[in-house]
């Protein structure tokens, strides 16, 4: 089976939920989860106004992060580009159009999981974000996983993954291994604007993502 032969999956109908009483357990954890997307949201709304390094200066709009707070899987990115600066909203160009099919691939889909990047507002020219920028918006980045509390993170790229492991390994090196990030099961795998650069990165890309399927069902 081919990795293309995925990217098509039609999304199945939605199954209806049977009405009746909820357990007092399920409406604690319920408003526990209320709670950390609340808190979420208004970290957002601080990142919105930061000024805490020179990336704020040329950018349009911070990129703080999308998807489901209380989302099994996280997605972490390098940094917005122009797309996500105008629109303010991450992976949207043609990487993100991409991950979508890849999220898709695994049987999810972008609603389901969060997305976030590494640095929350576009580096000019989309060059690399410095180790002082990276370090200074490396905060937001905790909280988010420390809020969102996911199952798997999937570390998008070199610049997440050295990022997130605190390592300058290649990234050929860190692909397809488990590591942990804050006690979470995280995947490395390429970034999906190296797989619009160099197609033959898909299969290793799938082999990854697959990796981090079974451990979501197997949970
Ligand atoms: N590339 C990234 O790393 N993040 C985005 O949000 C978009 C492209
Ligand atoms: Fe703040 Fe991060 Fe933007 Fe720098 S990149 S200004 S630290 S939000």
């Amino acid at each position: 089976m081919g990795y293309g032969d995925l990217y098509l999956k039609p999304s199945g109908a939605g199954v209806a939920e049977p009405a009746g009483e909820v357990p007092a357990a399920v409406m604690a954890a319920s408003g526990e989860a209320a709670e950390r997307a609340a808190e979420l949201t208004g970290l957002g709304a601080a990142v919105a106004g930061c000024t805490r390094c020179r990336l704020c200066e040329g950018r349009n709009k911070v990129v703080f992060g999308a998807g489901n707070p209380d989302a099994d899987l996280m997605f972490i990115g390098e940094g917005p580009g122009a797309e996500e600066d105008r629109q303010g909203l991450p992976f949207v160009g043609a990487a993100g159009e991409l991950l979508t099919r890849i999220i898709q691939a695994i049987e999810m889909t972008r609603d389901e999981v969060y997305i976030a990047n590494v640095v929350k507002c576009r580096p000019p020219g989309n060059r690399d974000p410095q180790p002082d920028e990276v370090a200074a918006c490396r905060g937001y980045l905790e909280q988010q996983i420390k809020l969102v509390q996911p199952r798997a993170i999937v570390a998008l790229g070199r610049v997440a993954a050295q990022t997130l492991l605190g390592t300058d390994s290649p990234i050929g090196r860190m692909r397809g291994q488990w590591f942990r990030v804050q006690g979470t099961p995280t995947m490395v795998t390429y970034h999906p604007a190296a797989l619009l650069r160099n197609p033959a990165l898909k299969r290793p890309t799938w082999e990854d993502m697959q990796q981090v399927r079974d451990l979501l069902r197997a949970g």
